[in-house]
């Protein structure tokens, strides 16, 4: 059982305040689920500063047979559960570019990196880290229109379970967000009441 907070909200690891933790929750079946079952251990605590990407492929240079991957690039917040898919995306980008007879090109290596390893996951961070009014960042246009589409989705999502499909396997980073605006997605959305509304 993993509960986690950000800006100050964490949850406490004495049982009865977790258990207050989870009741706090928006949706009570989780408080529900876990005062049903009985606790295996004390409850530990784990805490992460801040999503950190390191942009390589910007450099005007890198040294020959020296290459990088995974959270050395970019390391996210772990309750995102992005972080070993992303490195298991750059062990693909690196097999492929060490294939070759010779060294590899680092910036084209950290190039590729870039666009097929971390940009999917990275955007899908920023919005939902912004999606927080205590963090600081530009709310682009771009920002807030899919924001709220995530959330018409999300609306949407629990009672059709096509949508929550899609949406996690965009999440899980086996397809992009692209993917959600599929049209059979927007007509899911367009017939639901409250989004209408
Ligand atoms: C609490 C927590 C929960 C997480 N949950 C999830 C999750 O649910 N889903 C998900 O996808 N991701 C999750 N992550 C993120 C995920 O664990 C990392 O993104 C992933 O492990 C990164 O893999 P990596 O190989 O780049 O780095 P690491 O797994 O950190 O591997 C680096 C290795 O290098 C070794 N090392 C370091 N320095 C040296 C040195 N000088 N010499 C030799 N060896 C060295 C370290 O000991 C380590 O074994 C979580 C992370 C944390 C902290």
């Amino acid at each position: 059982m993993t509960a986690y907070g950000i800006l100050g909200d964490v949850p406490p690891t004495d049982p009865e305040g977790f258990l207050t933790f989870l009741k706090s929750l928006p949706s009570p079946e989780i408080y529900e689920a876990v005062t049903e079952g009985e606790p295996l251990d004390d409850a530990v605590s784990h805490r992460f500063p801040t999503s950190l990407r390191r942009r390589y492929e910007r450099l005007e240079g890198f040294p020959a047979g020296l290459l990088i991957a995974g959270d050395a690039v970019c390391s996210f917040n772990p309750t995102y559960g992005q972080g070993m898919t992303v490195a298991a995306l750059s062990a693909l980008v690196l097999r492929a570019h060490i294939a070759g007879d010779g060294l590899p090109d680092p910036l084209s290596y950290f190039r590729d990196l870039a666009r097929d390893a971390v940009d999917e996951a990275w955007q899908q961070a920023l919005v939902n880290d912004l999606g927080f009014p205590g963090v600081e960042g530009p709310r682009t246009p771009e920002v807030l229109e899919v924001q709220d589409y995530i959330g018409q989705l999300l609306t949407v999502a629990r009672e059709n379970s096509e949508v929550m499909a899609a949406y996690a396997r965009v999440i899980s980073l086996t397809e992009p967000f692209r993917t959600l605006r599929a049209p059979q997605v927007r007509q899911a959305l367009d017939l639901f009441p409250q989004v209408r509304a």
